[in-house]
């Protein structure tokens, strides 16, 4: 069976965006299909510059052209593999055509329909509502024309995070996802490396986002740094990190009962860990071990805006004790730990946080996977406030050591390099355990 390989995102200096086809003379698939924030921020601007059509996609470079969407015929691809809910892995996926069978873990599925119910502006590219989906744990062997393809849970910084191992006649074939091993739960990286060496993968597809400033920082040292901060400071904590990182959540949520203070969620936050709660009740492989919303120590913010769909379902299912307004933020600013972030900043400038209040981003900038952190608009607006800003975080990814221990493990033939601004520098770095390649968007790899 001939197998070729194709990167049309992820490549070339690009952290996310993944999108990785594999073709036979019959059949394909691809694994992740995902937004790209720096490229779609050349071209697009919301509210007023927005992709109004597929082809504002492709004729900007955002999206390949190839027939694998709602429009197109002869579609050559019947399966998409969906590493996990970040939408630079995730955010393309509605524009595929209904007869490509999306696959993706429980709680990565949980997340992105959470998201949607929720979503107020739904278009031809985000909503999900249509999407032909089928949910997976870690370890299922799914059959498909092209060989059994495995996925396998890996830790990364939003739960439901899976690599995938594919076994395709003579080769098998590999892909990481976004993964690390300094996390809370590296355990579920090993099950991933610990069943790729043992069905000897020939060729690895491996993310390398940490290849300058690359830090040593444990959840751990962020929850100690954290309470370091909470407890000194005497005004509002306000806490910006990426709403799907339970890890980073319950870190807060640690740091902020021992120093006193009660956690403040958005509507949207609070909806999400709600959802994901109820799914771990469910069923669940990995559990989260998620404080429920009754905590008397995690509040919702009651923003008294009456189009907010989170908010509006939140005051129908929990106690009306569970809110706070900003009267009470301005009230007692130095009780909570108030989350928010640059999109909040009306928020922020209501309450009018008191002197000796401050701002913690407790993610990567300026991007993040989920969204662009307007980065140099908060700075601004920090200054007007008179608010310093820390920059408190561990990273979702493998820092270069991990890297290179995931490679070595392995032991692949060949290895290809995605999700990196550095391709040709990981290329290089690995380049005595295997043969590495920094791919070429939309050339043809042979397996
Ligand atoms: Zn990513
Ligand atoms: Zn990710």
């Amino acid at each position: 069976m001939n197998i070729r390989l194709y990167f049309y995102g992820g490549v070339e200096g690009q952290i996310g965006g993944n999108l990785i086809l594999l073709l036979t003379n019959n059949d394909g698939l691809i694994y992740d299909f995902g937004v790209n924030f720096k490229l779609r921020k050349m071209f697009f601007e919301y509210p007023y510059v927005t992709p109004r059509s597929l082809n504002d996609l492709i004729v900007t470079g955002n999206v390949p052209d190839l027939p694998i969407y709602t429009i197109s015929h002869n579609v050559p691809v019947s399966y998409a593999f969906i590493s996990h809910a970040h939408v630079d892995h995730c955010g393309y996926v509605p524009l595929l055509n209904k007869s490509i069978k999306v696959y993706m873990g429980y709680m990565a599925y949980t997340i992105v329909k959470s998201k949607n119910e929720i979503r107020l502006r739904k278009t031809f590219e985000n909503d999900f509502q249509n999407v032909n989906v089928e949910v997976f744990h870690s370890g299922r062997e799914i059959d498909t024309s092209l060989g059994t393809i495995i996925p396998v849970h890996v830790d990364h910084s939003i739960p439901g995070s899976y690599g995938f191992i594919s076994i395709l006649g003579k080769r098998t074939l590999a892909y990481t996802g976004d993964f690390r091993l300094h996390g809370t739960k590296g355990y579920l990286t090993k099950d991933f490396i610990e069943l790729a060496t043992r069905e000897g993968v020939t060729d690895l597809i491996i993310e390398a986002t940490n290849t300058v400033l690359s830090h040593i920082t444990s959840e751990k040292e962020v929850m100690e740094k954290l309470f370091q901060v909470f407890s000194e400071s005497k005004g509002l904590i306000i806490l910006d990190y990426s709403e799907s990182d339970v890890d980073r959540f319950k870190s807060i949520y640690k740091a902020a009962v021992k120093a006193g203070r009660k956690v403040v969620l958005s509507p949207r936050q609070a909806y999400l860990l709600y959802m994901m709660i109820k799914q771990e009740q469910e069923f669940s492989w990995t559990k989260l071990d998620l404080p429920s919303l009754d905590d008397k120590n995690i509040m919702v913010y009651n923003s008294c805006r009456s189009r907010n769909k989170a908010l509006k379902f939140l005051l129908k299912v929990l106690d009306q004790d569970r809110f706070v307004t900003k009267v009470e933020l301005i009230k007692e600013p130095e009780v909570y730990v108030f989350s928010a972030n640059f999109y909040n900043i009306e928020d922020i400038k209501s309450i009018d946080p008191p002197p000796g209040s401050v701002y913690i981003l407790s993610s990567s900038e300026p991007f993040d996977e989920e969204r662009e952190l307007r980065f140099e608009k908060l700075i601004n607006w920090l200054d007007v406030l008179g608010i310093p800003m820390y920059h408190i975080h561990a990273s979702g990814h493998a820092s270069p050591l991990e890297i290179r221990m995931v490679v070595e493990e392995i032991n692949p033939e060949k290895v290809y390099i995605v999700h990196s601004e550095n391709p040709m520098l990981m290329a290089k770095y690995l380049g005595n355990i295997a043969k590495c390649i920094a791919p070429i968007r939309g050339r043809e790899y042979i397996l």
